[in-house]
């Protein structure tokens, strides 16, 4: 009975926070800090692409920014690295990284990808994207610049995802615990109008990009002369 009940209790989320990552920086960072906090998750897997599909080459080699990620959240216990995208070589599809997470985490784990507001809007141009929903729950943060989605869906969203999205909205972290996947839920975090576009820009054009990313990954970029 007791390993019973044991096997029954609810298992804490694990936060998923894809990206490029080229270079890391406080947005990404505190995106998954917030969303750990907010949504009370165990902790947040950072997982560099290897080769993103949807965009040209990054600035940076996949070692590079699996490197930057590592000094990044060097002292967080709630924030890991996954570098399974990286090491696989071939182009980094999330429904595929999906299944290899939950074949070793177990089928009651719940799952949260993290997406910003951009890269929720960006999905119905994944690879199977309409898998996603069976696999994990979805959270999306503001990002300035792109429409809020805290308390309604924005015109700017395909039909087709607003649609599939409808009945497995929430607002309660606590819908996330219920189930190992399928909610989609919005939150706030401190709005941050950081981008690795940016820093790529700014360093390129030879100006400071300090305290738009850690000072470990600053001099990272230095030391190998990335972005100039
Ligand atoms: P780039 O400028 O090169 O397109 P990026 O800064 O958008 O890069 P990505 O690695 O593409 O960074 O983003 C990974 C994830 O982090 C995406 O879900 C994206 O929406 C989210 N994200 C990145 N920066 C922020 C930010 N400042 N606020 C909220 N979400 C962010």
């Amino acid at each position: 009975m007791a390993a019973e009940r044991a096997d029954a209790a609810p298992l804490r989320p694990i936060g998923l926070l894809g990206g490029t990552f080229d270079p890391i920086h406080l947005g990404h960072l505190r995106l998954a800090e917030e969303a750990r906090e907010t949504l009370a998750l165990e902790c947040v897997r950072l997982i560099p692409a290897g080769r993103p599909p949807h965009r040209g080459e990054p600035g940076s080699t996949a070692d590079d920014r699996l490197a930057m990620a590592h000094l990044a959240t060097a002292g967080n216990p709630g924030l890991e690295i996954d570098d399974g995208e990286v090491r696989a070589r071939q182009k980094s599809y999330t429904v595929p990284t999906l299944e290899r997470l939950r074949a070793e985490l177990g089928p009651r784990r719940p799952l949260v990808l993290i997406l910003g507001a951009d890269a929720f809007e960006g999905l119905p141009g994944w690879h199977r994207w309409q898998e996603l929903f069976a696999l994990t729950h979805i959270a999306i943060a503001n990002r300035p610049g792109y429409a809020p989605h805290a308390r309604r869906w924005p015109a700017t969203l395909s039909p087709e995802l607003a649609a599939l999205c409808q009945d497995r909205h929430t607002s309660d972290p606590a819908d996330l615990r219920a189930a190992p996947a399928g909610r989609v839920i919005p939150f706030d975090m401190t709005p941050l109008a950081i981008s690795a576009s940016l820093i790529r820009d700014l360093i390129g054009h030879g100006h400071s990009a300090r305290y738009l990313l850690p000072d470990s990954v600053l001099d990272y970029i230095g030391a190998h002369g990335l972005y100039r």
